[in-house]
């Protein structure tokens, strides 16, 4: 009898948008004690755009944007994405770099003029042990209280610009964490993100846990402690970086339109790439299985 209820739920979950690699983990969904989420490109659009800069004494604006355009020339990452829209808009030109190379989960640096430049995120800067001008601090500060992310621009040793990025939280993302409290399903948050955006979209958003500043390859150790109690977990996420933490899960989830990593790694697929279909996954599997008791 099995095997009929679990086709007949496979064909119900794809007419909703869900597409099941792993007929188990569709059955677990029902008993699923924690939902983890990514939070970029999953609780958030993803799509950053820089909106301010703050640069130390002497520099100019165009200068570090310029600059932060080029060294961010070969990165797929978002921010990378942002920063150079950014310049483009402005019209700066890129001086030639060499050397790029990407640090995970940090930023990425290349060679300038001889010089060695790197572009990255608060872990980068404790990474290189670089304190930020009082300046940029208070502006790193700020920005973060806002949910904006900071990358820094760092010239040889000294950090001397950040930029701030801003994005902006899914309009489903609220009613999704409610209807899971709902459900009796605790949420949690995983990003590579730093201490202060996590914290705000977490407040906004009515999280119960967050981790923040999660290196890629540490993201699926944070899904082995939610389950070191026997607790069953979900994961849902969109990144390559996401890829091992959704195996690890009981539940991977990936949004569709993610790439093609997180799409592999996943048991089940959110075609509509709408977080939401979690909730709807879940109810399902609590309808049909609940059938063959
Ligand atoms: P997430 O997708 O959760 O933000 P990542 O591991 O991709 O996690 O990035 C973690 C952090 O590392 C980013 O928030 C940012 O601070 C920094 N970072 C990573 N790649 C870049 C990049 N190309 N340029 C600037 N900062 C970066
Ligand atoms: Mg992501």
């Amino acid at each position: 009898a099995i095997p009929l209820v679990v086709a007949i739920n496979t064909s119900l979950a794809a007419r909703n948008g869900m597409l099941v690699r792993d007929r188990i983990a569709m059955e677990q969904a029902r008993e699923l004690d924690t939902v983890v989420f990514d939070k970029t490109g999953t609780l958030t659009e993803g799509e950053q755009g820089v909106v301010g800069i703050e640069t130390v004494e002497g520099v100019d604006e165009d200068e570090a944007l310029a600059l932060t355009a080029a060294i961010e020339g070969d990165s797929e990452h978002m921010i990378a994405r942002a920063i150079r829209e950014a310049a483009d808009e402005r019209e700066l030109s890129r001086s030639a770099t060499s050397d790029f190379e990407a640090i995970k989960g940090r930023g990425v640096q290349a060679t300038v003029d001889g010089d060695t430049v790197h572009v990255g995120g608060p872990n980068l800067l404790r990474q290189l042990e670089i304190e930020p001008a009082p300046t940029l601090a208070a502006f790193a500060e700020e920005a973060g209280t806002n949910a904006q992310s900071v990358v820094y621009l760092v010239r040889g040793d000294e950090a001397v610009a950040a930029f701030a990025l801003a994005d902006v939280i899914r309009k489903d993302s609220h009613q999704v964490v409610n209807a899971l409290h709902d459900l009796g399903v605790e949420v949690a948050m995983l990003t590579g993100d730093s201490e202060d955006v996590a914290s705000a979209v977490a407040d906004e958003l009515g999280i119960d846990t967050y981790f923040a500043e999660v290196l890629p390859e540490a993201k699926d150790e944070k899904i082995a402690e939610l389950q070191s109690g026997g607790e069953l977990v979900a994961m849902v996420g969109d990144g390559v970086n996401d890829a091992p933490a959704l195996t690890r899960a009981d539940v991977g989830i990936a949004i569709g339109s993610g790439t093609d990593v997180a799409v592999e790694s996943a048991d089940v697929i959110l075609v509509q790439n709408n977080p939401a279909d979690v909730v709807r996954l879940i109810k399902l599997s609590r309808k049909s299985y609940r059938k063959m008791q």
